[in-house]
């Protein structure tokens, strides 16, 4: 009898450990996240069976992470790092803080390949021309004013060196706007690694950085928008495993003005928003913060200066003009690998 009753219990023991074993091998499934940041949305996915990677805590930790970047480079933020430089009247060096100077130092390289087509010290060109926090300027701004406005505009009027930034001019503003939303996603995926994801999505306002897969091999699919406001449709489908997308276009973010079509984006050696048919730029690289860098530089510099650095880079790019019978497209030939 007891034997008997040693043998029942031994037997449900070892059901019970078959339980716990198919429970805990379970298939690795897609989770999802999502929040707000920088005066807008992210949204991660990402594939694990590990219960420590549960959406709630995976959350926690990326909403802790871009914390961290706003506190450093938010402008929206009086009291972020970048804030306070920027109110900040002396012309002195300040020490900065490791992600700050990653930025910034990205930003300035980019500025002196891009031969000046990419400036975060635009900011008050940016607001000049109405996209700024004050309302939308009742006239176009006269000759005068913007010559005023381009005395204290320049990334050359910024110095990074030993850790430390210093401005030429006292009232002169950064704005890493145009390279933090990339930034971020690359502090996310960098976050993701640390916990052993190993297959993600990240995006945040439509830059990304993806690696692996969906379950099932499945690859991650990326649809770039048609360059027009009044509906989101799908111009390009691609497959991506490991690389990070992002995307820059002015048919978004812009104005009419007596017919006159301004753009968010402030080409630096005119001080006004960009004229061309450039109507959207996508680069496709290894790290979003460049990506996102690149798809501004090459929005300002318009289609036929974009396709040139880009050859000349080797950078992946899928180019959008409008013509007078629709929308075309031009791509790099590091581009080709991802057309379908
Ligand atoms: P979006 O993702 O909205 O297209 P971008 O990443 O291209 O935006 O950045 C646009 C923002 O960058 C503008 O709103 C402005 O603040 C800033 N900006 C505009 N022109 C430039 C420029 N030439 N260089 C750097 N930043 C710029
Ligand atoms: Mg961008």
């Amino acid at each position: 009898m007891r034997a008997n009753l040693q043998s029942l219990l031994r037997i449900w023991l070892a059901l019970l450990g078959l339980a716990f074993f198919v429970s805990c091998s379970q298939a690795p499934q897609q989770l999802a996240i999502s929040g707000e940041t920088m005066g807008t949305t992210y949204h991660v996915r990402y594939v694990s069976a590990n219960p420590q990677h549960n959406p709630e805590r995976v959350k926690e930790a990326v909403d802790a992470v871009l914390v961290q970047v706003n506190a450093r480079m938010s402008t929206y933020d009086p009291n972020s790092e970048l804030s306070r430089f920027n109110q900040r009247l002396q012309t002195t060096p300040v020490v900065i803080s490791r992600a700050l100077e990653q930025v910034l130092r990205r930003a300035l390289e980019i500025a002196v390949e891009s031969d000046g087509a990419l400036d975060v010290t635009v900011g008050p060109l940016v607001n000049l021309w109405g996209f700024g926090p004050q309302a939308r300027p009742e006239k176009v701004p006269t000759d005068a004013e913007l010559a005023a406005i381009r005395e204290r505009v320049g990334y050359q009027l910024l110095t990074l060196e030993n850790h430390q930034i210093s401005k030429q001019v006292p009232e002169l503003y950064v704005d890493l706007s145009t390279i933090a939303k990339g930034y971020g996603v690359d502090r996310v995926a960098l976050l993701l690694e640390q916990l052993e994801i190993q297959n993600y999505l990240i995006e945040i306002g439509g830059e990304m950085r993806m690696k692996g897969s969906k379950p099932g091999a499945e690859p991650w699919r990326i649809a770039i928008e048609k360059p027009i406001s009044t509906e989101r449709s799908v111009q390009r489908v691609v497959e991506l495993a490991d690389a990070a997308v992002a995307t820059s276009g002015d048919y978004r973010n812009y104005y009419e003005r007596d017919g006159v079509r301004f753009s968010h984006i402030i080409d630096p050696h005119t001080g006004k928003p960009i004229q061309h048919n450039l109507v959207s730029v996508t680069v496709i690289t290894s790290n979003c913060m460049d990506a996102d860098a690149y798809a501004t530089a090459l929005t300002v510099m318009g289609p036929q200066r974009a396709l040139e650095f880009a050859e000349q880079k080797q950078l992946a790019v899928l180019l959008i003009t409008r013509e007078e019978d629709g929308f075309k497209e031009h791509t790099s030939t590091a581009f080709a690998r991802y057309l379908q």
